[in-house]
């Protein structure tokens, strides 16, 4: 599968619009948005990409795959299949979760005693400081585990792999610009690209943009 196919499931269930005009939450815009709840729902698509990570990996030995809660759970669970189907041997899925009312993250139910010297595959859904990922890498290590690779959705960010812990590979299948701009200084409104009001606050901000007319 190329980046075009890629590009082509995401944007086909909006989870990823690029070459657009946003308005996001924050009032700024920018040229792409990315949702990757969108996809969730869609079992077929999610089994289709975590496939491309189970690719991507084969060559590295993994036993475990390892990703944050919430969503990092469905990428695990099906990369962790795909990886062993591809091995013929089982591949463990396992998940970090939040610390309650914190930013940090745990590995617990157990999970944690399944580390030590295993070759572990993480995945993130989206990077864009990489902070969490950041740590769930840590974690990992804390625990014995071997960090074999970074595998993430779509990196927003331009995080690079120094940046999460010198991981040995990063693999994004997509990466998108973050740049965002104040509406007075945007590009896209000064070129009068139409905004997107099907994602983002777009429609908002064109409703509110009449009223101040
Ligand atoms: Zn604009």
């Amino acid at each position: 599968m190329n980046q075009s196919h890629i590009l082509e499931i995401l944007s086909s269930l909006q989870a990823l619009v690029t070459e657009s005009h946003i308005v996001y939450t924050s009032g700024k815009h920018g040229s792409s948005y990315i949702n990757k709840d969108a996809l969730y729902p869609h079992s077929a698509e999610t089994s289709q990409l975590c496939r491309l990570f189970a690719e991507y990996f084969a060559q590295d030995a993994i036993d475990i795959v390892i990703a944050p809660a919430l969503g990092g759970i469905i990428l695990s669970q099906w990369t962790a299949h795909h990886l062993s189907q591809l091995h013929k041997r089982e591949v463990l899925a396992l998940y970090a979760e939040k610390i309650e009312g914190t930013k940090d993250f745990v590995i617990k139910r157990g999970y944690d005693k399944l580390l030590p010297g295993k070759n572990v595959l993480v995945l993130e859904d989206v990077l864009t400081t990489g902070g969490s990922v950041k740590k769930v890498i840590e974690l990992v290590r804390t625990h014995g585990g071997n960090v074999a690779g970074l595998g993430v959705l779509c990196n927003r960010g331009g995080v690079t792999q120094e940046e999460v812990g010198s991981v040995p590979k990063l693999q994004a299948l997509v990466s998108v610009s973050l740049e965002a701009w104040e509406p007075e200084h945007c590009p896209l409104c000064a070129q009068d690209i139409p905004i997107n009001t099907n994602v983002g606050k777009g429609r908002e901000f064109l409703e509110q943009k009449k009223k101040s007319y």
